[in-house]
């Protein structure tokens, strides 16, 4: 059985994160060991974010824009980011620096499926689906996709498709990456928006997605597709689909499990890295890769510390609710949201990082009394689940 400090099982976004920070702050001596049944390479997703420039992720970017646009029926709002900025990394060169990484460090690549996870506090062990012993380490980092540990009062989904677009003549203003274009058709039950990102005048990734409870069929996003793409004025007989991206992320209030057992730490969306408002993880997955590779050059356990405020966890089952039970219309919630507050202050509480002022400041431009009546029902919810829970 391989002998390890520390395995990754799973080896995707999170794990690629973390094998790179490790890398940066030179773990050179860390015996790693990954588990995954894929070795990830080349495109199979696109990361958008905002942040800070001037991190390990510059060169990494396919393109990043100082401004965003957010459409409504009202019209077009472009908001200024500075000091951050949104950013699109391709997941090739992520892959690539986390295989680069790998090599550095001498890791050890097991190509195949994890079973158990079994951890006396000692060492973990992880098996393979027979049984069978594939490795042992002093610490457990498991991103496999899981769901969460105990189901939420809100289940939706962020879901989406989306296109990349290339043309043979300039069709896009690359200067210019649309965030939400809430002019799509609105489901009975959520919200919808289409976004642009453009890497040039001539390709581009088009996108429909959908905060709401159930998937589409295919059928049914392209259909959604090609009228957005109507809309933006694209003349599809002229562009050519080269790639389709296609994603299910979990937006719930439900409890995802950061720590199973004393030697295990779950990261990416199974450790609740997903911002259930919203869907996006890769800012927090990058922070918490940051911590734990910190922690490990410091001597120190591998440890992440939670993906966001419990206080911001609460705020976002308030906003699911208050979404899921129709109590506030999702695209004047967003554009309000927008409109009444600096976006800075917005992205950087959809990325966990405002403080307490900050959340008041935001709480105090939303709809109050819906809001107050989507606290109320949560509160109430979680009472009687209380009450339940210890006789279940
Ligand atoms: C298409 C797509 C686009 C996205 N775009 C964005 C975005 O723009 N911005 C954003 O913030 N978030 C985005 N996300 C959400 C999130 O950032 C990604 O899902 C991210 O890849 C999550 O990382 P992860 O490590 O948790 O999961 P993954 O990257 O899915 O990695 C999980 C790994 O576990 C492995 N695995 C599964 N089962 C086993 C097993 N039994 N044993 C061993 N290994 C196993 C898989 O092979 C995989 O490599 C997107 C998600 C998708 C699907």
């Amino acid at each position: 059985m391989i002998d390890v400090d520390l395995v990754l099982v799973g080896g995707g976004g999170a794990a690629s994160l973390v094998l790179a920070a490790l890398d940066r702050e030179g773990a050179t001596g860390l015996r790693v060991a990954v588990v995954d049944p894929v070795h990830k390479r080349g495109q199979d997703r696109t990361w958008a974010f905002w942040g800070t420039p001037g991190t390990f992720l510059d060169p990494l970017l396919s393109r990043a824009w100082d401004a965003v646009d957010v459409v409504t029926a009202a019209g077009r709002r472009t908001l200024p980011l500075h000091p951050l900025r949104y950013a699109m990394l391709r997941s090739a060169p992520l892959y690539e620096l986390a295989g680069a990484a790998e090599q550095r460090m001498g890791a050890v690549r097991v190509t195949a499926v994890a079973g158990a996870v079994d951890d006396d506090g000692e060492r973990v062990v992880v098996s393979g689906p027979d049984g069978a012993p594939l490795v042992r380490a002093a610490w457990a980092l498991d991103s496999r996709p899981r769901g969460p540990v105990r189901p939420g009062r809100t289940e939706w989904l962020q879901h989406f498709r989306g296109w990349w677009l290339e043309a043979d003549r300039p069709v896009f203003d690359a200067g210019r990456a649309v965030l939400m274009d809430f002019r799509t058709p609105q489901p009975a039950r959520g919200v919808s928006f289409g976004y642009v990102l453009p890497v040039s005048d001539r390709f581009a990734l088009v996108e429909y997605t959908e905060f709401s409870p159930a998937v589409l069929t295919g059928d049914a996003y392209d259909a959604a597709l090609r009228g957005y793409c109507g809309l933006l004025g694209l003349d599809l007989d002229t562009l050519r689909v080269r790639e389709v991206e296609d994603g299910i992320i979990p937006m719930t209030d439900g409890v995802f499990e950061a720590r199973p057992s004393p030697r295990v730490v779950r990261l990416g969306t199974a450790g609740g890295a997903t911002r259930p408002s919203t869907g996006f993880t890769f800012t927090a997955m990058v922070r918490q890769a940051g911590r734990i590779a910190g922690e490990v050059a410091a001597g120190r356990p591998p440890l992440p510390g939670a993906a966001y405020p419990a206080r911001h966890r609460w705020m976002d089952a308030v906003q699911l609710r208050a979404l899921d039970r129709g109590l506030v219309d999702g695209v004047a919630f967003f554009g309000r949201l927008f409109d009444r507050n600096p976006p800075e202050r917005v992205l950087r509480f959809l990325d966990g990082t405002t403080s307490w002022r900050e959340d008041l400041a935001l709480m105090s431009t939303s709809p109050l009394v819906p809001m107050m009546r989507a606290a109320a029902g949560d509160a109430f919810v979680r009472t009687t689940r209380a009450v339940e829970l210890p006789f279940t």
